[in-house]
């Protein structure tokens, strides 16, 4: 996949229907083929008129949206972070999720939060809390810290040289078709598809990057 203009939809690494039952197939069907796809086509869209920014990845568009001309910032940072956030979530899922090993990553979250359930408690009610749409995170800061945080609509951390770990959605469409309002439910049910060595290898890689530019 070139990850740059015109962006095409990631492929899921698994098929639609293999979420089931934490997130059934209508909720997967209309979230990734017609939301997520949204999100790609008007990104497209949007950098269509502006060549100069047509070989700029989607990590760049975010990072540095400042730089983009005044009328296209907005719309931009909107559609690349909805385009990026929820590559994310999709590539942090599996069918029946997979655990978590021990190693520097859960020691590492043993170490910021104090366990492994108090962690997945913070991120609970960071998602609870979140008023109307956003997304809930853990991230690597830029001093290799992990955090636990929210950000509104398509808000990502990357847009501050944060790496973000692992992500889930809280905007209604991603569990209303099944869950309705019970974002609680939806939000314990995610976690048994959450694939751990995938985040395992994005902390890994961070901390490689972080060491690399510390020297
Ligand atoms: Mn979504």
């Amino acid at each position: 996949m070139i990850n740059q203009y015109p962006f095409t939809l990631m492929p899921l690494p698994y098929k639609q229907d293999a979420l089931s039952p934490h997130l059934n197939p209508a909720t997967v069907e209309v979230h990734y083929c017609k939301l997520h796809q949204a999100y790609v086509d008007k990104l497209n869209q949007t950098l269509s008129p502006y060549p100069a920014y047509h070989n700029w990845s989607l990590e760049k568009l975010i990072i540095h949206t400042r730089a983009l001309p005044a009328e296209i910032r907005t719309p931009v940072a909107r559609y690349a972070g909805g385009v990026y956030n929820h590559n994310l979530y999709w590539q942090n899922i599996c069918p029946k999720g997979k655990p978590l090993h021990d190693g520097t990553f859960s020691k590492a979250l043993n170490y910021y939060f104090g366990s492994f359930c108090a962690f997945q408690t913070l991120l609970i009610e960071t998602a609870l809390g979140t008023f109307g749409s956003g997304w809930a995170w853990l991230m690597c800061d830029n001093n290799g810290r992990l955090q636990v945080l929210s950000t509104p609509n398509q808000d990502t951390p990357l847009a501050q040289l944060n790496t973000p770990l692992l992500v889930v959605d809280i905007w209604e469409h991603s569990y209303f078709l099944q869950y309705q309002e019970k974002r609680k439910d939806y939000l314990e049910n995610w976690w048994s598809l959450v694939n751990w060595p995938k985040v395992d290898a994005y902390y890994q890689y961070c901390r490689r990057t972080k060491e690399r530019t510390r020297f």
